[in-house]
């Protein structure tokens, strides 16, 4: 153990999609000094990381913790979750679709019990994000991606959407808003628009890379710090003088807190864990955006402009009763073969995928240990497809067969040579089911574990204020805290969950 003393105002726990906006923020009063606790290295300089387009290369790869799931009785147990190890986290890995959530997302989070993050007081925060979102550019406008949106748009009747953000929709097929520069096609990651100017400029703001957090230190009920491992294997205790900021992420900040004996007190014992505080609701509540995949074979080789090979999507309401959209669809200008190959469906030379997506998925999964070591990666059991009335496996046998309308309509049927999986073949609802529920994947938008709620809400984690309950001097800040999924991709969301956290701590604007 070092005797250097290593004290700061404020520690964050993960330099990620949060962590960095709440660093940022927290810096600029150049009288508080700002710990961050990364277990990944920077990404400054690396182009691997840096441009968009390579975002394929890093998933499985020394940048990704990479997870494996639980066995899925009635899904894809095959599926990993990757989870990026490098500063700006999984907004340095991921495909930076950028959505504001829709009002709907944000009032199902007050209802939920987040007093104050309704859609009006939510507004202003994403006015705040420095990060450039716009919308794909021109140059960067497949035409087959472009014939997708025409096609979705008269098979289907839904509104072609130009910009997502400028007004809340329910249903229409557009070009995505991304957070990059289109004239390099590099990221515009929270590291990046957060972190990078400022690097060099802040003495008060202190990034300890490559460093690993493993367990949190609990004065009775107040949080001193954390124990972390440094690359060379150095351990240091980070004490934190106002507050400790937990921004691991969906997976890592339950995993810190049960390792600290934070967390369901019955669970905790089973594995010789002491208990410093019993906290039920830890790990329970884990949300994603499951989606299935349907793949056409093409007539030939595509054009190849792309900002990161899936720049449109397509938004449904079937349900009018419902709030939001509930089916999105993905357009991959790529076969995205990986799992119908395992099914036994050949890969083409050349083709398209669209993806349905669930946008409000019923299931509800768990994240829990199975080891005491903090060196064991925790189980992650989504419980895809568990909802009672199949709910989600229904979505996506309908998104499947709206996709074929929009294959067969033109200008896409054109370039269409042939579907490769599911098959033409495949068209009865318990077939499709099966299928789609085999072939699914994950977007990698898990959610939820140390979810935000009211003070009567026993499995709470985290009251309005991202206080933990029962704890004083911790707060976390990240897509653990989402009391619901939104209906869109949830990094935006994410980033505004940072800009609030900054502010409730007397950072930022
Ligand atoms: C491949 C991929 C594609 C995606 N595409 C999109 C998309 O297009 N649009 C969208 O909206 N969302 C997308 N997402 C989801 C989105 O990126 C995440 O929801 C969001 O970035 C999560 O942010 P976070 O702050 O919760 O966690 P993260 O950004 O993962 O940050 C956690 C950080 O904590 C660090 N860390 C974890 N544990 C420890 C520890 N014990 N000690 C020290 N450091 C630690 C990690 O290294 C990481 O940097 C995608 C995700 C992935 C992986």
């Amino acid at each position: 153990m070092s005797d250097t003393p290593h004290v700061y105002d404020y520690v964050v726990i993960g330099g990620g999609t949060a962590g960095s906006v709440i660093a940022s923020r927290l810096s600029e009063n150049p009288d508080v000094t700002v710990a961050v606790i990364e277990g990944g290295p920077s990404d400054v300089g690396r182009d691997d990381v840096l441009t968009l387009r390579r975002w394929l290369g890093l998933l499985g790869g020394d940048l990704d913790y990479d997870y494996p799931i639980t066995e899925q009785p009635r899904g894809n147990s095959h599926i990993r979750h990757s989870r990026a190890r490098v500063l700006g986290g999984c907004s340095s890995h991921n495909t930076l679709i950028a959505f504001k959530p829709l009002p709907s997302d944000w009032d199902e989070w007050e209802a939920a019990g987040a007093k104050g993050w309704g859609a009006v007081p939510m507004e202003a925060y994403y006015a705040r994000l420095l990060n450039n979102i716009v919308p794909v550019d021109e140059k960067d406008r497949n035409p087959i991606a472009r014939d997708f949106v025409d096609a979705a748009q008269q098979a289907l009747g839904v509104p072609r959407v130009e910009g997502f953000n400028s007004k809340p929709f329910t249903e229409g097929a557009g070009f995505f808003d991304l957070a990059y520069h289109p004239e390099s096609n590099k990221r515009s990651s929270a590291s990046v628009a957060y972190l990078h100017p400022v690097l060099d400029e802040r003495p008060n703001l202190r990034l300890y890379l490559e460093t690993w957090a493993y367990r949190l230190e609990l004065d009775g009920t107040r949080a001193e710090g954390v124990h972390v491992r440094t690359k060379d294997g150095e351990e240091l205790f980070v004490r934190a003088r106002s507050e400790v900021l937990l921004c691991a992420g969906a997976v890592d900040s339950p995993r810190l807190l049960l390792h600290s004996g934070i967390g369901p007190k019955a669970d905790l014992e089973a594995l010789g864990i002491p208990v410093t505080h019993d906290l039920p609701g830890v790990g329970e509540n884990l949300l994603d955006h499951p989606e299935s995949v349907i793949v056409w074979e093409t007539h030939g080789p595509l054009p190849e402009n792309s900002a990161m090979d899936s720049d449109a999507g397509l938004f449904v309401r079937r349900d009018p009763g419902h709030t939001g959209p509930d089916l999105m669809f993905h357009f991959y200008q790529i076969p995205f073969m990986d799992n119908p190959e395992r099914l036994g469906h050949e890969r083409p030379p050349y083709g398209v995928s669209m993806t349905p997506n669930i946008p409000r998925p019923k299931s509800r999964g768990r994240l829990y240990l199975t080891s005491a070591d903090p060196s064991v990666k925790p189980a992650l059991d989504f419980r895809y497809f568990t909802d009672e009335d199949d709910y989600d496996g229904r979505t996506l046998v309908d998104g499947i067969r709206l996709a074929r309308e929009i294959a067969k309509t033109e200008p896409l049927a054109g370039w269409l040579k042939r579907e490769v999986a599911p098959g033409p073949q495949i068209t009865g609802d318990e077939e499709l089911g099966e299928y789609a529920r085999r072939a699914a994947h994950t977007v990698y938008h898990p959610a939820g574990t140390c979810r935000m709620g009211a003070a009567d809400d026993e499995l709470a984690v985290v009251d309005p204020e991202l206080r933990i309950r029962g704890l004083e001097g911790i707060r976390i800040a990240d897509a653990s805290v989402f009391p619901a999924m939104t209906a869109v991709n949830p990094m935006v969301g994410v980033l505004m969950v940072g800009e609030k956290a900054a502010e409730l701590l007397g950072g930022g604007a």
